[in-house]
């Protein structure tokens, strides 16, 4: 399912970031770093047994007065009953039930969206009859883990995957294989902007996907005698309390978006270029194999521009984008209505090379030809023989390579073989992923 997403809530050192990083292991963090107020907030990719979902670390500490502390909380809570599709209410056996942790309680009883009750630090089984006081909550489910040994976590992931699949996505049938390109970004680059100018004309809508429930907002255009649906982030306030957090939604928007889309529409502000958030936004595209095309937007506003600067810029850029540099840039500008519409043709044709899949002759023919001309290393002795390639029946562009030594296959040779792919067959935009079995 898209965008399956758990937030962590609960106060401040109850061990939301010990389990927060346990749920991620190696996998990176994106961390949002405008919080004010609030100690950095993280958002991240789990996987339990094969099911990846996102995972928010909404904070907690809060420096201020207690006032000030009480509404960041309550604020944290009101984001994760908004946003997420299970909500893990994180206590700490050691203090037992306090004040804070009855008043956000309360708060959390009016969602319809499954509460877990999360007994932290439950480390060894005295602690387990303690911990039995917070039953006295009353919800449905509780939980007692240790988030520094790990115990107790497999349980709670077995359960919390269990809600997986409640929700469907809403994908009507004739929307069935339309591409669906989301337009991401920062805050102000010009994503509101984009759309407008994009699909101003209003005979090019062809319908709007009501989306009540959703973050983001579906509606499918015709351009260029082509359908596609454009996913947007940007023109949704919520009219709740905390529609001053931004930031905080929209990096939480932008994941989602990336789940739900084929291809990203990542806009950068010229003048500011591309930023860590960026980054990692990009790299979590990367990841779920999703295509991309770059924006940099306001481009109008760059003085200067020499006659090596577009040049110069996407050097720069790509330095910072790598390993994965196969990528379109374009320079747009919407006052100056350049370059947009070919923003859409190049999402589109991303679109296409995602699902392109090469006839398996051409396949060898061509590959088999390039590792010829540049053949694997030797491992002790033996030379590494690659026979046979095929492409995987996958959604998203696999490639499976036959060889006699598929664990002594190196990365660099890894990287050739990439490289020849995307220099044969055009999959600019789309990430590959290249697999070495046995023959
Ligand atoms: P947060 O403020 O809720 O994110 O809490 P942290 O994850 O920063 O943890 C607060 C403190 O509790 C740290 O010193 C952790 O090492 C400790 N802690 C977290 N989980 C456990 C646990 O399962 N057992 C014990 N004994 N300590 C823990
Ligand atoms: P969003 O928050 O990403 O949706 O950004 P908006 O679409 O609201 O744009 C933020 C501001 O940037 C607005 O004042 C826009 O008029 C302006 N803007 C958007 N695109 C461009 C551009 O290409 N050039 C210039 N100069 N301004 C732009």
């Amino acid at each position: 399912m898209a965008g399956f997403t758990v937030a962590i809530v609960g106060r401040p050192n109850v061990g939301k970031s010990t389990l927060f990083n346990r749920l991620l292991e190696q996998r990176k963090a994106i961390v949002d770093d405008f919080s004010g107020v609030t100690r950095d907030r993280q958002y991240g990719v789990a996987d339990w047994n094969g099911k990846t979902f996102n995972v928010i670390d909404t904070g907690g500490f809060v420096v201020g007065s207690d006032d000030i502390f009480e509404r960041e909380i309550r604020k944290q809570v009101i984001v994760a009953m908004n946003e997420a599709n299970v909500i893990l209410f994180m206590c700490d056996v050691t203090t037992g039930i306090t004040d804070l942790d009855a008043s956000m309680a309360d708060q959390l009883r009016r969602t319809d969206k499954p509460v877990y009750v999360v007994v932290n630090k439950v480390d060894n089984s005295e602690r387990l009859l303690d911990a039995t006081e917070f039953y006295s909550l009353g919800f449905e489910r509780t939980f007692f883990l240790s988030s520094i040994t790990g115990s107790g976590t497999g349980e709670l992931l077995d359960d919390v995957v269990t809600h997986y699949n409640d929700e469907v996505d809403e994908v009507s049938p004739e929307d069935e294989g339309i591409p669906k390109i989301a337009i991401i970004g920062q805050p102000n680059v010009g994503k509101s902007s984009l759309l407008n100018a994009l699909v101003g004309e209003e005979r090019n809508i062809v319908s709007d996907i009501a989306g009540t429930t959703r973050d983001t907002i579906h509606t499918r255009y015709k351009l260029f005698q082509k359908d596609f649906i454009l996913i947007d982030t940007a023109g949704i306030r919520r009219k709740s309390k905390v529609h001053e957090d931004l930031e905080f939604y929209s990096v939480i928007r932008a994941i989602r978006a990336v789940d739900e889309a084929d291809v990203c529409m990542l806009l950068l502000d010229a003048e500011k270029g591309i930023t860590a958030q960026d980054l990692s936004i990009f790299s979590l595209a990367a990841r779920k194999g999703k295509g991309v095309v770059v924006l940099v937007n306001k481009w109008d506003l760059v003085e200067d521009k020499e006659t090596n600067s577009v040049r110069d810029y996407e050097k720069e850029l790509k330095n910072r984008m790598a390993p994965f540099v196969d990528v379109p840039i374009i320079f747009t500008s919407v006052p100056e209505k350049q370059r947009i519409f070919k923003a859409i043709e190049m999402a589109l044709q991303v679109a296409e090379n995602r699902k392109k899949k090469v006839p398996t002759s051409k396949l060898n023919d061509v590959m088999l030809k390039a590792i010829e001309s540049f053949k694997p290393p030797v491992v002790r002795g033996t030379p590494i023989k690659i026979k046979y390639v095929t492409q995987l029946p996958t959604y998203t562009p696999a490639f499976a390579f036959f060889a006699n030594l598929p664990d002594d296959i190196k990365q660099p040779y890894k990287n050739y073989l990439e490289n020849q792919l995307r220099s044969h067959f055009d999959f600019q935009g789309v990430p590959i992923k290249i697999f070495f079995r046995k023959k």
